[in-house]
């Protein structure tokens, strides 16, 4: 079991986190999800990108590098708007997620102790 199906929309906001800050290609931004922990592959990702750019989130372009070409996407202003807007039920969710938890600073602590 993966968890693709609960990780789908917290990559997609990644995805759209990154669109909106900077141009953004395919292989960095599984590198970029890899980091975070994220096992995504090409096939799992490219899907994501075309069904965001399909919902108007992103818009692509392809830029072309000796012979080679990459398809780079950023966000677009609905995308934009989107995103800010789902940070906000993002931080409203974390909020209450950790709201029992002791802030990580102090748990830190209480580990150092013998
Ligand atoms: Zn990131």
């Amino acid at each position: 079991m993966d968890h693709k199906h609960l990780y789908a929309g917290l990559i997609r906001l990644h995805v759209l986190h990154h669109a909106v800050k900077e141009p953004i290609y395919g292989l960095a931004m599984i590198e970029e999800l890899q980091r975070h922990g994220y096992k995504i592959s090409a096939g799992t990702l490219y899907p994501i990108l075309h069904g965001l750019e399909r919902k108007g989130y992103l818009t692509s372009t392809e830029e072309r590098s000796g012979g080679s070409a990459r398809r780079v996407y950023r966000a677009t202003p609905a995308g934009a708007e989107a995103f800010s807007a789902a940070k906000l039920k993002v931080r409203e969710l974390f909020g209450e997620l950790f709201e029992d938890e002791e802030p990580l600073s102090s748990t830190f602590e209480e580990r150092k102790r013998p």
